[in-house]
């Protein structure tokens, strides 16, 4: 039997067994079609065992605390009795190969913990990809037991939203000292934030609780991604460890908030629609760039559109139809 058959695979990972979980996380990151397809039949086969855990997302500027908060706060909640997975959504390492959050030297006590499984981001492929994958790796994870998910990223751009849409609680650590943060509050972070921490406030707890009365009076001006909660604003020190008890405790509030008013499932709802808009979409464009006869032609019709021959939408409808074996606007007639 092969090392990666499915049923096996799902057999194993519900009781715990690590190298079923890490052969999985091999095959739900292979590209190789072949393994495509028994990736997908060992996640329909685990559908059932997934979703049982709270998914929360992390982001913030390098440099912020974000692992050293993720060592502390894992520690917390495996003391209560959870068990922790963390994984990373890295913009970084898709473009470059290189990261800025997946090097193994990270949270090594954490990753070290029985009931803690620490997985460095996927490198390779677009945003899209990674994302897809690390999302898939999460429902692996929750059919394996763990019952708290922390996808982390780094503060940057579109990474967060891909963030933002797989997890219940988006949180974001601040600097004390972040005036420039209030602005990027401003830009847009505030949609997507359930619960902001001011991080590293044993430096100046003076500082730290002025910067948090701030952002709250910045996030009063703002509507809240959630008519169900207003998003909170609290200091901890990842280092120390202060705070990391409240921010746990704020995040079952929230829970028990969203629960309440059914805004989680329509939340995961929506998110389950947009995954399958997102498979769609990348499955129909590697068709499409696989389909013999759309290879061959291009490559020419590509480099027509570059020397400004030819329009990028006759190009564009010409490979469609090619592709398709009749042309898209005839069937709109
Ligand atoms: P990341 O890039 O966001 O993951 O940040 P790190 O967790 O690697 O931390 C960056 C630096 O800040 C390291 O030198 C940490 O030791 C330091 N640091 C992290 N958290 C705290 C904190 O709560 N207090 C203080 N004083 N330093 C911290």
């Amino acid at each position: 039997m092969s090392r990666h058959d499915p049923a096996t695979l799902a057999d194993r990972i519900p009781q715990g067994d690590r190298r079923a979980l890490a052969r999985a996380i091999t095959l739900v990151e292979s590209t190789r079609d072949d393994h495509r397809r028994l990736a997908e039949e060992l996640l329909e086969r685990l559908l059932p065992l997934t979703g049982g855990s709270t998914r929360i997302g992390i982001s913030g500027v390098p440099g912020v605390g974000k692992s050293t908060f993720i060592e502390s706060f894992g520690r917390h909640v495996i003391d209560a009795g959870h068990r922790v997975g963390v994984l990373a959504v890295d913009p970084t390492s898709s473009r470059s190969g290189g990261s800025i959050l997946g090097d193994k030297t990270r949270m090594q006590e954490l990753a070290r913990d029985k009931d803690a499984f620490v997985r460095p981001s996927p490198t390779g492929g677009t945003l899209g990809g990674v994302a897809r994958r690390t999302r898939e790796v999460m429902l692996l994870c929750e059919a394996a037991g763990f019952d708290v998910m922390l996808i982390e990223t780094v503060g940057v751009g579109q990474s967060e939203t891909a963030v933002a849409d797989m997890v219940d609680l988006f949180m974001l650590l601040l600097l004390p000292g972040g005036g420039d943060e209030l602005q990027g509050i401003k830009k847009g972070i505030s949609e997507i934030a359930d619960l902001l921490v001011v991080n590293k406030a044993d430096v100046d707890p003076n500082a730290a609780n002025a910067a948090a009365s701030e952002y709250r009076s910045a996030l009063r001006m703002l509507r809240p991604a959630s008519d169900s909660w207003q998003p909170p604003v609290l200091t901890a020190a990842g280092l120390s460890g202060k705070g990391v008890d409240d921010v746990w405790a704020k995040i079952q509030d929230y829970r028990q908030a969203m629960e309440a008013s059914g805004a989680l499932a329509e939340r995961r709802a929506g998110q389950a629609r947009a995954w399958m808009w997102n498979e769609l979409e990348e499955s129909l464009i590697a068709a499409f760039k696989k389909h013999p006869e759309v290879a061959r032609d291009l490559p020419e019709l590509e480099r027509a559109v570059t020397r400004g021959d030819l329009p990028a939408a006759a190009a564009a409808r010409r490979l469609l139809k090619t592709f398709l074996g009749y042309s898209p606007s005839d069937a709109q007639d």
